[in-house]
């Protein structure tokens, strides 16, 4: 093998294949999100709003409007680009 072959083995495919696992997992965060567009609201957990210490009265969460869901990053990019593709034809 000759030198500069060895160098463009040990450089080359590694960078190649640190983008291409990242290029996976973006797309697979993509899909998921399609696939799953809420998480539970980080402030409620979810539970969309806050008991007060007695119990019998509460509060809808001001984050999520009492839903308990919030909408994720990767669903408001897919999103986005659906615009874009919209708005191209
Ligand atoms: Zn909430």
């Amino acid at each position: 093998m000759s030198p500069l072959l060895a160098t463009a083995n040990h450089t080359g495919p590694d960078l190649g294949a640190w983008l291409l696992l990242a290029i996976i997992a973006a797309a697979g965060y993509l899909l998921h999100s399609v696939i799953w567009p809420y998480r539970a609201c980080h402030k409620c957990q979810g539970a969309g709003r806050f008991r007060s210490p007695s119990g019998r009265a509460w509060r809808y969460c001001n984050r999520c409007g009492g839903k308990g869901a919030q909408l994720r990053t990767g669903r408001r990019i897919w999103t986005h680009l659906k615009s874009i593709d919209r708005d191209r034809r």
